[in-house]
């Protein structure tokens, strides 16, 4: 499924090609979030335009609404959204331990009150398998259990104990047609948990491996550091996912470090706040020097918003409250993180990306609030 198709001489950089059901995906790849069955504000033409060639669901949500009778009445996920090309569907595994009320953690799964209105709801291996078969998702991944980033050694080592034995759970379940499933690595910033984890996961043999328990509100040094402790223990021929992640100067980074696939919430969050990312940092459309700016969001973009409005039009269509205005921002921030990704890939082809690497860092000024994983309110 996975084809290696170079590696980088001065990094760990990857470049490849991942088969699914619905095509082929180069990587490395970044997959906007489509956390209802939508990317926030997008529509699939849109995001196609843009250039995206896979997207990520969350089956937590959409277990809550629509529920799993409409979407196997509905012929699932790709039909329901009219989205005819790869998805991968997380497990619900991080929205239970995130979003969830009342949760009460057994062996064979996890007892809890769905955030919305709580109803008592149970998500163990074999429900979580079973949902994203209904869903028929390209990439489904396994449940895990993600613990906080605050808790102890004995939590920690409780949750790389459970997430294998879920793990290899979830890989005795049936799947859809095709569908590959993940592995994902827990062990939080502990190296030999990290280690213990990777390997069992691949000794019981996945489709691909994710690296989960980052960006749970540790630092960047932390997240680098725990994705550098996992990585030596993924098989080359097969991707990795690193998942929840990041901003443009962290994807990066991370591609440097042998991630092949990223999924991240912040190019349609952002815009949300007026804010759009560029190759040389984050820009607020709403800031007073927009006022009559003419240019674009984006000096050089090729995006529908860059080539058809200005600045200026976009902090008014913000001002009046005009959906347009968000729509736009995320076409250009979600054709951001795409072009990021193809230029990404030309260098690793071309044997350049250690210098692009180098410049990237140089010219991006990361916002400061993103670092440390809030939200931007104004910058
Ligand atoms: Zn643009």
């Amino acid at each position: 499924m996975f084809k290696l198709l170079k590696t980088d001489g001065q990094t760990k950089a990857r470049l490849g090609q991942l088969r699914t059901v619905h095509g082929v995906i180069d990587t490395p790849i970044f997959m906007p979030v489509g956390t209802q069955a939508a990317v926030k504000t997008l529509d699939p033409r849109e995001l196609r335009e843009l250039g995206a060639q896979i997207i990520l669901s969350n089956t937590y949500h959409l277990c809550i609404r629509p529920g799993m009778e409409v979407m196997e009445k509905m012929g699932g996920l790709h039909q329901f959204m009219s989205w005819p090309y790869p998805i991968l569907t997380d497990s619900g595994g991080y929205q239970v331990f995130s979003l969830a009320r009342i949760r009460k953690i057994k062996p064979e799964g996890v007892s809890f009150r769905s955030h919305l209105d709580g109803t008592a709801l149970f998500l163990g291996p074999k429900e979580a398998m079973h949902m994203q078969k209904v869903l028929g998702s390209d990439i489904a991944m396994v449940l895990d259990e993600c613990p906080p980033h605050t808790s102890t050694q004995r939590q920690l080592h409780d949750a790389v104990e459970r997430t294998i034995r879920w793990a290899e759970h979830c890989r005795q379940q049936p799947r859809a047609d095709g569908q590959l499933v993940f592995g994902i690595v827990q062990g939080a910033g502990r190296p030999e948990l990290r280690e213990q984890c990777a390997k069992a996961l691949v000794s019981i043999g996945f489709d691909g491996y994710a690296i989960g328990g980052v960006s749970v509100g540790e630092t960047e040094a932390e997240m680098m550091k725990a994705v550098e402790y996992t990585e030596p223990f993924l098989p080359a021929n097969q991707a990795r996912y690193a998942m929840g992640l990041g901003t443009p100067a962290q994807i990066v980074e991370l591609v440097a470090r042998g991630v092949d696939m990223f999924d991240c919430v912040l190019p349609t969050r952002i815009a949300r706040n007026g804010a759009a990312f560029t190759r040389k940092g984050t820009v607020n459309i709403k800031a007073a020097y927009c006022k009559t700016d003419p240019g674009p969001i984006e000096e050089g973009c090729t995006c529908f918003a860059c080539r058809t409005f200005s600045r200026a039009y976009l902090r008014h269509l913000i001002n009046v409250e005009e959906i347009l205005a968000l729509r736009m921002i995320s076409v250009h921030n979600c054709h951001m993180y795409v072009q990021l990704m193809t230029d990404i890939r030309r260098h690793i082809a071309q044997e350049t990306f250690a210098e692009f690497r180098a410049e990237f860092a140089w010219t991006y000024v990361p916002s400061k609030n993103l670092r440390a994983n809030k939200s931007i309110v104004a910058e």
